[in-house]
């Protein structure tokens, strides 16, 4: 069996963006509802690639599709929380995150069924005014972040791209990124479906090679190759989300396939089996 990557989605609607109109309080009963056929679209390309995933789910689109989350569950996925709405962390003080963490964690559990334990804010966005909240996170029974990126603007380039553990209880699994030329792109979003095929290729040998546990991202609604266009977005936001839809599917089975795709749950639950392995042969080592 090839090393395991972990493979992460996250669960939101196709226009649901971290800037007015769309992450407006009514912007879910403005624009059209396709987060079903989205969460299909990804689901069967999971269970074609026997892939198993993370599903960063929203609360506010938990409520409205209970059966879909619940569908996600049975199909062996795992759930955790991508905020209670689709704001960015730092719009809100420190106590307001707080509650929507707790909030949002009750509701995706109530719905779903299953424990939460991972976090990835909207956007990146544990970052400026938020760059410590996630201290709020083990108090709160999260046992893994995945929300801080290693790049300019979403993040910070200066932070690891490994995992690594930011509190004793606490993982920071940061999504993927690559070299390309002079500068640092995403290795999902819209470099993911626009590179050229051999470079994504030769990247994604080198994560599972390095058997560090770099979770790959996902948005369901990218392989909706039907979706309207974003009415009102930037020329960069509609770059972002736009750029490649177009076969994004295919090519994803194509860069995907042979991969060991597992929840970063699981992921996580190997790593530690295998610290606990490595401590104990240290300790018979140093006693006999
Ligand atoms: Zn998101």
């Amino acid at each position: 069996m090839n090393p395991s990557l972990p493979l992460s989605l996250d669960w939101e609607d196709w226009f649901q963006l971290c800037c007015p109109p769309f992450d407006d309080l009514h912007a879910l009963d403005h624009f059209e509802d396709r987060l079903e056929r989205a969460t299909d679209l990804a689901l069967q390309l999971c269970a074609e690639l026997g892939a198993k995933g993370t599903w960063f789910c929203l609360a506010d689109q938990a409520k409205r599709h209970p059966d879909l989350l619940r569908r996600i569950v049975s199909s062996g996925h795992c759930i955790g929380l991508h905020g209670l709405t689709h704001s960015r962390a730092f719009t809100q003080d420190r106590t307001s995150f707080r509650q929507s963490l707790v909030r949002g964690k009750a509701i995706i559990e109530d719905l779903s069924g299953a424990r939460v334990l991972g976090f990835r804010a909207p956007e990146w966005s544990l970052r400026n005014d938020a760059i410590e909240y996630w201290q709020e996170l083990p108090a709160l029974g999260f046992t893994f972040d995945s929300s801080r990126a290693p790049l300019k603007i979403l993040g910070d380039p200066a932070w690891s791209r490994h995992p690594y553990r930011l509190a004793e209880n606490l993982w920071e699994l940061p999504p993927p990124v690559m070299g390309l030329g002079p500068l640092t792109v995403p290795l999902w979003g819209w470099a993911m479906r626009i590179l050229p095929e051999f470079l994504l290729s030769a990247e994604l040998k080198t994560l599972q090679a390095e058997k560090v546990g770099t979770p790959l991202v996902l948005h369901p609604w990218e392989l909706d190759e039907q979706q309207p266009p974003l009415p009102q977005a930037s020329m960069g936001h509609r770059f972002a989300h736009r750029a490649g839809l177009r076969g994004y599917g295919s090519r994803l089975r194509k860069l995907w396939s042979g991969l060991n795709l597992v929840s970063l749950e699981a992921w996580i639950e190997a790593k530690e089996s295998s610290e606990a392995a490595q401590s104990a042969l240290v300790l018979l080592e140093a006693h006999s």
